[in-house]
């Protein structure tokens, strides 16, 4: 087991003095990464598709520790990465990953020496900015690599696809870029039964048809995300972009489960204090909640410090002795209650499980996203540096 990381930490564990264990790996709060889970659900998404994998890591790979995942990914054969910002690929570079990693966030023109000295690969999202690569590329005497980005519906960074012919003539026309990609993304694909899945990805085809109308070699054509892996076959085309399926959690809850997926992340943590409430007592700030007979209640030492949210006061539940039990009050910053009834038992240092697996018993990212009333995708990645990462498998 190592100690986990994100941006700008080491992914090992830091230096401990002689007879001290490290504190921030006692802590009883923990997320533990299941590494072998990652690597099967990359197989069975790439048996599924393939076609090329570039898994998706922003984000501290969705919560799970960028470093660690990052390496184990390149180790299982990923054939790219993606990121969101620079930053991030700055520091995949300086930890030593070595396959080619996409920055997916629209770029400034100040960082494109950055991209191009740590050989980062490029979304170019507009005309302006491919002028940008261009000139900073010269400079430097060096060639970028990019991918066109072309917006086919989401209206968010790309060039719309209905007037990107000149963008797409300029770049082929650049004597500073190496085209290796065009790519979009689709805005629905997490419901199997949006329309606007099939419009994107007719529009999204015109636009790459543009290459064979002025004659130029084709670049790789990616569109698909875990949802247009999961749902839309068409989409899969030259490479595929999985980011929460590659972590084995569904986009939605309500998506359909087309792949055996693993989920890879459990967040532990361990009762800290257990006292009996009389009735009508009301518990944590707000007196929000009061047990209406004298209950016993426990104490979770993690709260929405750590990115365990608010939003799930008197609404989240909690595995206790392979049982759940209903969350009481409002959530601490470090802190919250837990009822065990009239005749519940646990004692301190008793495991609780946030997220994953007790004695048969489960509860999913996608349970609790939906207590709290968001996506799975911001349950994982609000889970912030606060809590250690240990790994397992790999
Ligand atoms: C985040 C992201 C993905 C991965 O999305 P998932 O829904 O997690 O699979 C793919 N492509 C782009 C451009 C993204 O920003």
């Amino acid at each position: 087991m190592m100690n986990g990381s994100g941006i700008g930490r080491s992914g090992r564990p830091g230096p401990t003095m002689p007879g001290v264990s490290d504190p921030v790996s006692q802590r009883p709060t923990r997320i533990r990464v299941d590494l072998d889970a990652i690597s099967h659900n990359l197989r069975e998404i790439r048996d599924r598709v393939g076609v090329p994998v570039m898994a998706i890591v922003k984000a501290n790979a969705y919560g799970h520790g960028l470093l660690p995942v990052a390496r184990h990914l390149q180790a299982q054969g990923a054939d790219q990465l993606g990121v969101a910002f620079v930053e991030e690929g700055i520091a995949l570079r300086e930890a030593g990953v070595t396959v080619p990693i996409l920055v997916l966030g629209g770029m400034f023109g100040p960082q494109v020496a950055q991209y191009i000295g740590h050989d980062l690969e490029i979304t170019v999202s507009s005309l302006a900015k491919l002028r940008q690569v261009e000139s900073a590329a010269e400079a430097l005497g060096r060639k970028a690599v990019v991918h066109l980005k072309i917006d086919t519906g989401m209206e968010r960074i790309g060039v719309h696809s209905y007037s990107c012919g000149p963008f797409i003539e300029a770049a082929c026309r650049s004597r500073w870029c190496t085209i290796k990609g065009i790519y979009s993304h689709l805005a629905c694909a997490d419901d199997p039964d949006s329309p606007m899945t099939a419009q994107q990805l007719e529009r999204f085809l015109d636009a790459c048809a543009h290459f064979e109308r002025i004659g130029a070699p084709m670049p790789m054509r990616h569109i698909a995300n875990s949802g247009g892996v999961l749902h839309h076959p068409g989409s899969w085309l030259d490479m595929v972009r999985p980011g929460i399926a590659l972590y084995g959690v569904l986009p939605e809850p309500a998506a359909r489960r087309t792949l055996d997926l693993k989920p890879a992340l459990s967040l532990l943590s361990q009762v800290v204090y257990f006292k009996v409430v009389k009735a009508g007592n009301p518990v944590s700030y707000g007196a929000t909640w009061a047990p209406t007979q004298d209950s016993r209640v426990v104490t979770i030492p993690i709260g929405y410090g750590d990115g365990w949210p608010r939003a799930l006061s008197s609404r989240g539940a909690v595995l206790i002795h392979g049982q759940r039990h209903p969350m009481v009050g409002r959530v601490c910053m470090d802190q919250f209650m837990v009822d065990l009834g009239p005749d519940g038992t646990a004692f301190n240092e008793d495991e609780v499980v946030l997220i994953g697996r007790q004695n048969g018993e489960a509860i999913s990212v996608e349970d609790v996203a939906v207590a709290a009333g968001t996506i799975p995708y911001e349950i994982l990645t609000g889970l912030n540096e606060r809590i250690p990462r240990l790994y397992q498998g790999g």
